[in-house]
C-alpha cells in the first residue's frame, strides 16, 4: 500500500518534471536554470510555429478534400442519370424485340398458309385442267375457281410483303437503339475512369489532411510536455530563490557512464519518423535489443528512487546519480534493487524483458536531466 502510494507519487513527479527533487538536489546555479529556461521557451515558440503550420496545412488539405468530394459527387449524380437512360433504353430495346419476335411469328404462319394454298392450287389446277381436258365438267366453271384462287393468292402475297416490311422497319429499330446503348456504354465506361481518378485524389486529399492533423496533435503534445518543463524550471528557479541559491548535490555518480548492456540500438531518442506513415513521433529513450534475462547494469553510481511497475514502462527502474542527473531502465523482466539502495556503478539493477508496451525483449534506456528528456547518446562512452 505504502509503497504503491509511493510509486503513484513518484510517477506524477517524473511526469510533472520534478519540482521539489529539483530544489532538494539540483547543483545548478540560478544563471544555468535561466538560461535553461530561455531554451525551453524557444524551443516552445518553435512548437507553436510548427502547429500553426500543420494547422493551416490541415486546413487547405480539409478544403481541397471538401472540393473533390464535390466533383465526386456530381459525378456520381451524372452516374446515376447515365445509367436511368440506360434502363429506359434497356426497356425499348425488350419491347422492340417482343414486337420483332411476333412479326415473325406471323410472317412464319402467314408462309405457311400461302404455301398450303400454293400447293392446293397447284394440285385443283391439275385436277381440274384434267377434268377439263376430259370434258368431266365445263371451263367456265374451271376459270372462275382459278380466277379465285389467284385473287387468293395474290393477296397472300401481299400481306407477306407487308409484314417483310414491318420486320425491316423493326430491324432497323433494333440496330438504332443498339447504336444508342452502345454509346452510353461507352460514356458509361468513361464516367467510372473518372471517377476512379477523382476517388484515388480523394484518397490522397485524406490522407494529407490525416498527415497534418496529426503532426498538430504532436506539436500540441510537445508543445505541452515543454510547458510543463518550464513551468517546472521557473519553479526550481522561485524555490533556489528563496532557499538563498543552489542546494548541495546528492550522494552522486562519477560522471562517467557505462552501458546498460550490449546489443543494438533498435531506436533512438529523439523525434522518429514512422517508417511506413511517415509521421513523427517522440521517442523518450534508446531501445538496446537484447534477450530476455540478459542483466541490466546501473549506468553510473546513485540512489535507485524507483524500482517498480510503471505503466507502458513495465517492470521500470530509476536511478538518481546527483546534479539532476536521472537514468530511467524499462520493460524488465525482473527487478533486482528496491527504493532508496545505492548502486555503484555496474551493479546489476534488473533483467530484460518484454513488459508494459513493448513488441520484443529489449531494454529502454532514458536519461533526464533536471527532469527533462535528453539524448542518452551524450553520457555513454
Ligand atoms: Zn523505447
Amino acid at each position: 500500500m505504502e509503497k504503491k502510494k509511493l510509486g503513484g507519487l513518484l510517477l506524477a513527479l517524473w511526469l510533472a518534471v520534478l519540482p521539489l527533487y529539483g530544489a532538494m538536489c539540483f547543483a545548478d546555479t540560478a544563471d544555468d536554470k535561466r538560461a535553461e529556461l530561455n531554451d525551453v521557451r524557444q524551443r516552445m515558440e518553435r512548437m507553436q510555429t510548427r502547429k500553426e503550420q500543420a494547422r493551416r496545412k490541415a486546413e487547405s488539405a480539409s478544403a481541397e478534400l471538401s472540393e473533390v468530394m464535390g466533383s465526386l459527387n456530381e459525378l456520381q449524380a451524372q452516374a446515376n442519370n447515365l445509367q436511368k437512360k440506360s434502363d429506359a433504353l434497356q426497356g425499348k430495346i425488350n419491347d422492340n424485340q417482343a414486337k420483332l419476335e411476333k412479326k415473325q411469328q406471323e410472317m412464319q404462319e402467314r408462309m405457311l398458309i400461302y404455301r398450303k394454298r400454293l400447293r392446293d392450287i397447284y394440285i385443283n389446277g391439275q385436277i381440274n385442267y384434267l377434268d377439263v381436258l376430259l370434258g368431266a365438267k365445263d371451263f367456265s366453271d374451271f376459270s372462275s375457281r382459278m380466277y379465285l384462287l389467284q385473287k387468293i393468292i395474290s393477296r397472300d402475297l401481299e400481306l407477306l410483303e407487308k409484314l417483310k416490311q414491318d420486320a425491316a422497319e423493326i430491324n432497323s429499330r433494333k440496330e438504332q437503339l443498339a447504336a444508342e446503348m452502345k454509346e452510353i456504354k461507352a460514356t458509361q465506361t468513361e464516367l467510372e475512369a473518372k471517377k476512379a481518378k477523382v476517388n484515388k485524389l480523394r484518397e490522397q486529399r485524406a490522407y494529407m489532411l490525416y498527415k497534418a492533423q496529426e503532426e498538430e496533435q504532436s506539436s500540441q503534445e510537445e508543445y505541452e510536455r515543454l510547458l510543463a518543463i518550464s513551468e517546472n524550471i521557473a519553479s526550481m528557479l522561485r524555490n533556489m530563490e528563496n532557499a538563498g541559491g543552489g542546494a548541495p548535490a546528492g550522494q552522486g555518480g562519477t560522471g562517467q557512464f557505462m552501458w546498460p548492456c550490449n546489443g543494438p540500438i533498435t531506436s533512438y531518442y529523439g523525434w522518429r519518423t514512422h517508417p511506413i506513415f511517415g509521421t513523427t513521433k517522440y521517442h523518450s529513450g534508446m531501445d538496446i535489443a537484447v534477450d530476455s534475462g540478459t542483466p541490466i547494469h546501473a549506468a553510473d553510481s546513485g540512489t535507485i528512487v524507483y524500482s517498480g511497475w510503471l505503466g507502458g514502462y513495465g517492470n521500470c527502474v530509476m536511478i538518481d546519480h546527483g546534479g539532476g542527473l536521472v537514468t530511467l531502465y524499462a520493460h524488465n523482466s525482473a527487478l533486482n534493487v528496491g527504493e532508496g539502495q545505492y548502486v555503484s556503478k555496474g551493479t546489476v539493477v534488473a533483467y530484460a524483458g518484454s513488459t508494459g508496451y513493448s513488441t520484443g525483449p529489449h531494454c529502454h534506456f532514458e536519461v533526464r536531466l533536471h527532469g527533462e528528456l535528453t539524448e542518452p547518446l551524450n553520457y555513454l562512452p
